[in-house]
């Protein structure tokens, strides 16, 4: 097995630092999470270095580079600020792929290369009120009209709705259907009459704002169907399968991030005549934070490589998330104890890292639901 980085990846991930370092800085990336800034202007940053270009094929304006290339941006992207990976994958993954991958000729057509110029983004919208791990529960309909459908409803903790162009609506369109079955996926313009929104608050990810969205009499073309009626969720499901190693890269980039920050702290700050770093308690604990991330990111590779061989991945993408998620956890923990009251001041990174890694067991599928996927992928 060949786990040699190409010379084109380490090339694309010496642009992703240059970048990073040019245009969003740690002092920057410090002042967005304080200020609760929205950070849309990253995308035709970059588009400008061919980055949202990479998971697209080149009919449409893309690179057509394979999983592991996109999966190492993202990490890398993380480590420098986790909400440069999150804009990043809110276009290469959920809205970009699943344009890809069930959109019409004519959608694609008219939005992929929008997008991959930095000019469009996209808002995933499927948790509502009542149906989150529970996501068949989904109440919010679209009817048919005359000239296309009328969409009623409410979604919540939608992630950067408030600058989307376009909403990836998920709406029951089969009257009285149960569960799975009846959904389907629109492609709903975020200036639409009838669209209300509200900002939530909550303690991390600050510059990735979360919205409740109302939906009253909204009026669509009948264009706006995205994919096959009625097989809306089954196509979402599939999305996220593939996007749950997206995730678990932000996981990794936003751990190692934090175990920097630890690793410096420690060597730096004295107590009782030594480095803390001397001691074999925060040694240790600096090991098993990065042994568990390189574990999580041998997962990661493998995961994407298997995406890439065309080969079955649903119980490992869902393993690489918890592996992911459960390593960020427990590093920013840890980090946070490495650092005491120096992690604790709200000038310190890890704080930051902290409130942020709380999301990853829970966010895009629990890490309950995961196990269950994995359980019954192994015959269980
Ligand atoms: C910051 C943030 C951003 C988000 N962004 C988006 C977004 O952009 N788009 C979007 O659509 N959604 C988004 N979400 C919603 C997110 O996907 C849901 O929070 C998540 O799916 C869990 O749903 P829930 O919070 O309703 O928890 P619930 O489903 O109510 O779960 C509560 C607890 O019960 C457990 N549980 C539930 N069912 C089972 C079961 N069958 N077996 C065992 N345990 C179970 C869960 O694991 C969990 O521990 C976001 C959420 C947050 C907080």
């Amino acid at each position: 097995m060949d786990f040699a980085i190409t010379s084109d990846q380490l090339q694309i991930l010496d642009t992703v630092d240059r970048l990073m370092q040019r245009h969003y800085p740690p002092e920057e990336i410090r002042r967005r999470d304080a200020a609760h800034q929205d950070c849309k202007d990253m995308l035709p940053v970059f588009a400008e270095a061919g980055l949202l270009a990479l998971p697209f094929p080149e009919e449409y304006g893309g690179l057509n580079a394979d999983r592991l290339t996109v999966v190492l941006v993202q990490e890398r992207l993380a480590q420098h600020g986790a909400i440069a990976a999150i804009v990043y994958g809110q276009l290469a993954d959920f809205g970009g792929t699943s344009l890809l991958k069930y959109g019409s000729e004519a959608q694609k057509r008219e939005l992929l290369p929008r997008a991959i110029r930095g000019e469009l983004s996209f808002s995933f919208a499927l948790t509502e009120p009542g149906a989150g791990s529970d996501a068949g529960a989904a109440m919010t309909s679209a009817t048919k009209t005359s000239s296309g459908w009328r969409i009623n409803g409410r979604k919540i903790w939608i992630s950067m709705a408030g600058t989307a162009d376009y909403l990836l609506t998920m709406c029951r369109t089969t009257k009285g259907s149960k569960g799975k079955v009846g959904l389907s996926t629109f492609l709903i313009p975020r200036d639409t009459p009838g669209i209300s929104m509200s900002r939530l608050d909550k303690v991390g990810n600050n510059c990735m704002s979360s919205w409740d969205i109302g939906f009253e009499d909204v009026e669509v073309a009948e264009t706006a169907l995205m994919g096959e009626e009625g097989k809306g969720m089954s196509n979402m499901l599939k999305t996220l399968q593939y996007s749950r190693t997206a995730q678990a890269a932000l996981a990794i980039g936003i751990a190692q991030s934090a175990l920097e920050t630890a690793k410096a702290f420690a060597i730096e700050r004295r107590q009782f005549n030594r480095r803390i770093a001397d001691f074999q308690v925060i040694r240790h604990r600096l090991v098993d934070m990065q042994t568990r991330i390189d574990q999580a990111r041998l997962m990661l590779y493998y995961s994407s490589w298997l995406v890439d061989a065309g080969r079955p991945f649903r119980k490992e993408t869902a393993q690489t998330k918890v592996l992911a998620s459960e390593a960020l956890e427990f590093v920013s923990r840890h980090g946070m104890q490495i650092m005491a009251s120096f992690g604790y001041s709200a000038e310190s990174d890890m704080q930051r890292h902290w409130r942020d890694a709380r999301l990853y067991t829970f966010g895009e599928g629990t890490n309950e639901l995961q196990r269950d996927l994995i359980a019954n992928e192994m015959g269980l």
